[in-house]
């Protein structure tokens, strides 16, 4: 590990460094006759995934210029795989790609069927909505709570696919983990290290959404918050982060898609839905999210987005889903990948397919 000191180290500053580093095995050479360039060698134990944390908290420490021998739990080492992440007949990472798709908010429970039924037809293999919904304001529709999660419980057995709901406060963690086979933690929520504990100690799935403003480095430190506590079931989200301009609801990251699956051999998928924040913009953000190397999409669907309460600008009809599904069966398939989608879709699109319009050809 390489470190950069703050100008003029003191004899205390250099005594606390050598007591940290011989703790953790480490032994210390400066490379520069200024004293402030450090190499850690090490000399005895294990390389730790908190080795980097413990020098980059000590004040006198300007950086970690290279942590490459002390790996976070969330980065791709030389030569790592990607994690895959395998939910139902859903897989993200590796050569798999899945959709999840429905409703913003949970909310009538004969809507919701309709929109399961819908979405599993046209290729999706998880149903998102939200039963407890972050919204900006306390006087919108806070969503259904509790009895939004019956809701969800009551259509994933009726529809038979895995349930993807956020989870608000670390007090509902309990009563969600029953329903949901994903819990989400909303981008509102990415910074809260109580919540993130709690949901660990599910050992469920997390899909983590990275905050508006948040850096790659602090949302990857929110993965290793759950990780740390022995949950390896983390897939990352990009969804867009805050810009200057209010044409699109936020800016879609894509060069971050890019960055991450370069950096963390975690699944990482795209929400083009609050990228948008419109309708006619999600198919076009899902296909540069899925070019970027996205392992799947999020994707807000509703049969009637002008009655609901959450999100209906930016909710896409089942129609426009099944053609968003084809198009990104069509662009994973040109990277040696391959959209997951269920048996209903498979057969449905052997039916387009001969009557000369191409489907989602997929499965594993
Ligand atoms: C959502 O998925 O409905 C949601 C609130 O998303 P985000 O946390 O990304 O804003
Ligand atoms: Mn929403």
């Amino acid at each position: 590990m390489l470190l950069r000191l703050r100008p003029g180290p003191t004899p205390s500053d250099l005594e606390v460094l050598q007591r940290v580093a011989a703790e953790r095995g480490f032994e210390l050479a400066f490379l520069d006759r200024g004293r402030v360039v450090v190499e850690l060698v090490r000399k005895a134990g294990r390389p730790q995934p908190g080795d980097r944390g413990a020098f980059e908290d000590l004040a006198f420490v300007a950086g970690v210029l290279d942590a490459s021998d002390a790996p976070e739990l969330s980065e791709r080492t030389p030569g790592r795989e990607d994690t895959i992440q395998r939910v139902g007949e859903a897989a993200f990472g590796g050569p798999y790609v899945s959709l999840i798709a429905g409703p913003c908010a949970v909310e009538d429970e004969e809507r919701l069927l309709e929109i399961a039924r819908a979405v599993r037809a046209a290729g999706a293999t998880a149903l998102r909505g939200g039963a407890f919904k972050p919204r900006t304001s306390p006087y919108s529709f806070q969503g259904a709570g509790r009895e939004g999660l019956e809701r969800l419980g009551r259509v994933r057995a009726a529809v038979g696919l895995p349930i993807v709901t956020e989870v608000l406060d670390p007090r509902d963690v309990e009563a969600v983990a029953e329903v949901a086979d994903v819990l989400q933690i909303g981008a509102r929520s990415m910074s809260n290290y109580g919540l993130l504990a709690e949901v660990a100690r599910t050992k469920k799935t997390v899909l983590l959404k990275r905050g508006a403003a948040a850096t790659v480095r602090e949302f990857l430190l929110a993965a290793e918050h759950v990780l740390a506590r022995g949950d390896e079931h983390v897939i990352l989200c990009e969804r867009g982060v805050r810009g200057f301009d209010q044409v699109t609801r936020n800016v879609l990251d894509v060069g971050t898609i890019a960055h991450l699956k370069r950096v963390t051999h975690l699944p990482v998928i795209v929400d083009p839905s609050h990228a948008a924040g419109r309708a006619e913009l999600v198919l076009p953000l899902a296909r540069a999210g899925l070019a970027a190397g996205a392992d799947g999409l999020i994707v807000e669907v509703h049969t009637r987005p002008n009655e609901t309460r959450s999100d209906g600008a930016q909710a896409i009809s089942p129609a426009d889903f099944a053609e968003l599904a084809r198009a990104a069966a069509a662009l994973v398939r040109l990277d040696g990948r391959r959209l997951i989608v269920g048996k209903e879709a498979r057969e449905s699109a052997a039916k387009t397919e001969k009557l000369g319009q191409p489907g989602p050809r997929a499965t594993r």
